[in-house]
């Protein structure tokens, strides 16, 4: 493609409402062969939102989500938001926390009352030597349900259940439609859990999905569909998508994400609205067409 077509290309996903913040990004999305998607905050509204709370025998309701609050109090995950936001609404009256500490990819641990309080995955609990097995039927169900459970510990024994929501943009599944239909494979990469990340890939006709990952995996799940695939397009908006949207061939960012995503990425969708996906991939279809 000649500077001038580039330019004017360029021109026209700035009217859109696609930057693209390197040159041969729209080169490079012609030969694009699969679109990897970060789950939350991009497939995702990214504001999860409590929906159920199960309580394990011998534990009360506005107790456990104090103290599931309290030790979340110093958290910036979304998750951590949801539960404070349930715990504010419900006024529970939320104690102190000392001795915080976060895993990335897993959960919190704070000391609440005397007593120690964990939040997090499946794994977290497992990984932390706490059984699981009583509430796993309701896990699954939740799951099923394309729901995200949080477990709670105290004291190393688990005290609920709680799920979360995320509901998915109102703008995703014609995105996807749009990018099957200019033939590229679509991919999930997620640190959700499996159950959960395949009922919202299910809903949504992504047939590829890659659940489980820590924070420091995407880069290889990323370079895994590069392998199978070809030519890969990331698309993020956490701090923790900016390696991947550094080793995708093109990176995408959502506009309303973190910054760190955003000056990781070769192209930023301004609006957050992923239909900039293929309308980029098709913007640069045309334009090279055009040249050759
Ligand atoms: P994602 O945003 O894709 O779900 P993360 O790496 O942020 O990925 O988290 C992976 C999983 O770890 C979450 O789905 C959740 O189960 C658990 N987790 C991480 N941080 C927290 C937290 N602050 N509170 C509760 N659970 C957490
Ligand atoms: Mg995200």
């Amino acid at each position: 493609a000649t500077p001038t077509s580039i330019m004017v290309a360029s021109g026209k996903g700035a009217e859109l409402g696609i930057l693209f913040r390197r040159g041969d990004a729209l080169q490079q999305l012609r030969n694009c062969r699969v679109v990897a998607l970060d789950k939350t905050g991009t497939l995702t509204e990214g504001r999860p939102v409590l929906t159920d709370l199960v309580l394990a025998a011998g534990h009360e309701r506005s107790q456990v989500l104090g103290m599931a609050a309290a030790a979340e109090a110093r958290s910036e995950h979304p998750l951590a938001r949801a539960i404070a936001e349930a715990a504010s609404e419900e006024a529970v009256s939320m104690p102190e926390s000392r001795g915080f500490s976060a895993q990335a990819g897993l959960g919190v641990e704070a000391s609440v009352d005397g007593k120690t309080v964990l939040v997090g995955s499946a794994d977290y609990m497992l990984r932390s030597g706490i059984g699981i097995d009583g509430v796993a039927g309701d896990a699954r169900r939740l799951e099923s349900r394309a729901r995200s459970p949080v477990y709670v510990a105290i004291d190393g024994v688990i005290a609920a259940l709680l799920a979360v929501d995320d509901p998915i943009r109102e703008t995703t599944p014609r995105a996807i439609r749009a990018l099957r239909h200019l033939g590229v494979k679509v991919a999930m990469i997620t640190g959700d859990n499996r159950v959960t990340a395949e009922a919202i890939a299910h809903e949504l006709g992504i047939d590829d999905v890659i659940a489980g990952v820590m924070p420091d995996g995407k880069v290889d799940a990323v370079r895994q569909l590069r392998h199978a695939h070809g030519s890969l397009a990331f698309v993020g908006d956490g701090i923790n998508d900016a390696p991947a949207l550094a080793e995708a061939d093109i990176g995408i960012a959502i506009g309303t994400g973190t910054d760190i995503a955003i000056e990781a990425a070769d192209v930023v969708l301004m609006s957050g609205d992923l239909n900039g996906v293929a309308t980029a991939t098709a913007l640069s279809q045309a334009t090279l067409r055009n040249i050759h």
